[in-house]
């Protein structure tokens, strides 16, 4: 087992952190204060190749291990959850589900797109009546001519207002529950998209754009399927089990800006004539946030390394999600608190990464579902179900 990276991986890292400090860093608070999305950063983002992460390079792509994707999804979470959503959503959860089920195609016209920023995709699933339960959603694809037109709403849909392409996720008979969900590419100007952001004030990715939109009488033609009709659940598992990666990685980002913010200011500010790092207390804090950081980061990599092997990571990435997770709260409420007074202001990060933070634990399947996957996994099937069955 070799923990050391590569030179490809160091550079790869440092392209990340050299975008994620000179571009990200100075608009961060702004970027949260005023809860706007900037097109000027997305332009920027595109030049530097980040987008284009695990996608091939025939295809526009950067041709990136998922280490290195992950690598990348680390640095932007150490510094803005709103941007490091972006490129998950864009890059792993939209990029690696049209990469395993498009038609070359739909490849060579989307993914080179993709890559460079020039189109931004997203991924509609959730619905005000479906969450969790995916088979439970109910916008409707009903046959018209040799396509369908859609029906329904969606929900919290990262990029949905500003989107030029949304895979919207249907099905032809919800009483087929899972087996009737198919993936249909829809243009966001598409005639009978209407797209409005999220009610109220955001916890947290206030940078970021989250929309409820409504399908009314969209029409899709028969090529705009993504994979085949009746696939949809496997399509947008695809794409989830990348996504979920970017996650646990920006999971494990903020723990990092959480870690890096307290050790600088643990050093800083002294209380009764010493550095507050020098109270046992502090040192603990910093223990615990060191030790959540330092195993979540193993956690994450090693399921990006088993995919780059070839090898399922279903699980794995299930585990490295749940733990980066919780343990991000942990570390930026512990964080809060050891800023004191300061912690609670937007002037420092800190805040910022609690909220954001919890925003991580619901996406991408919420911390329940992620234990609900590992747990169903340790057990396995039951034999005498099986038997019964037979
Ligand atoms: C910032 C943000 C960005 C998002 N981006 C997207 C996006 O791009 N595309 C998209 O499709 N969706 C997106 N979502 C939606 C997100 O995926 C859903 O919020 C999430 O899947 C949970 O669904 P829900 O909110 O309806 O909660 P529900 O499913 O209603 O769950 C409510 C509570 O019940 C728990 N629960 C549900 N079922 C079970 C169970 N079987 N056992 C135990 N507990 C259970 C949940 O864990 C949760 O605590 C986003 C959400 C947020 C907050």
């Amino acid at each position: 087992m070799d923990f050391t990276l590569s030179a490809a991986d160091v550079a790869v890292q440092e392209r990340a952190r050299k975008f994620a400090t000179e571009v990200l860093a100075p608009r961060a608070r702004a970027a949260d204060e005023q809860g706007v999305f900037d097109h000027d950063v997305l332009r920027l983002f595109g030049a530097t190749g980040l987008l284009g992460a695990q996608l091939p390079k025939d295809l526009g792509g950067s041709g990136f291990s998922h280490v290195q994707f992950a690598l990348s999804m680390i640095e932007l979470g150490a510094v803005d959850s709103s941007w490091r959503g972006f490129g998950t959503v864009q890059s792993a959860l939209c990029g690696q589900m049209i990469l395993h089920n498009a038609s070359a195609a739909q490849r060579a016209a989307w993914l080179p797109e993709l890559a460079t920023g020039r189109a931004v995709f997203a991924f509609a699933l959730t619905e005000p009546e479906a969450g969790s339960d995916v088979a439970a959603l109910s916008t409707r694809a009903v046959a018209d001519g040799d396509g369908w037109r859609l029906q329904g709403e969606k929900c919290w849909i990262t990029n949905g207002g500003i989107a030029d392409w949304i895979f919207v996720f249907a099905t032809v008979d919800p009483a087929l529950g899972r087996k009737g969900l198919s993936c249909f590419a829809v243009r966001g100007n598409a005639q009978g998209v209407r797209r409005e952001r999220m009610e109220g004030i955001e916890l947290g990715h206030r940078g970021a754009d989250h929309a409820r939109i409504h399908l009314d009488g969209v029409r899709v033609n028969a090529n705009d399927l993504l994979g085949a009709q009746g696939a949809g659940f496997a399509v947008a598992m695809s794409g989830l089990e990348h996504g979920r990666l970017g996650v646990a990685a920006g999971a494990v980002g903020i723990q990092q800006g959480c870690f890096d913010a307290c050790l600088s200011f643990a050093r800083e500010r002294r209380q009764f004539g010493k550095r507050i790092g020098d109270f046992q207390l502090i040192q603990k804090e910093l223990a615990d946030m060191h030790v959540d950081l330092e195993s979540t980061r193993l956690l994450t990599l090693r399921a990006a390394a088993l995919r780059d092997a070839g090898q399922p990571n279903l699980h794995e990435v299930s585990v490295a999600k749940y733990a980066a997770c919780e343990a991000a709260v942990r570390s930026a409420n512990a964080a809060v608190l050891m800023f004191g007074s300061r912690g609670y202001s937007s002037a420092a990060p800190v805040g910022r990464f609690l909220r954001d933070a919890k925003g991580l634990q619901i996406y991408e399947g919420t911390a329940h579902i992620q234990s609900l996957i590992i747990g169903r996994g340790l057990m396995g099937r039951d034999s005498a179900e099986q038997d019964q069955r037979k």
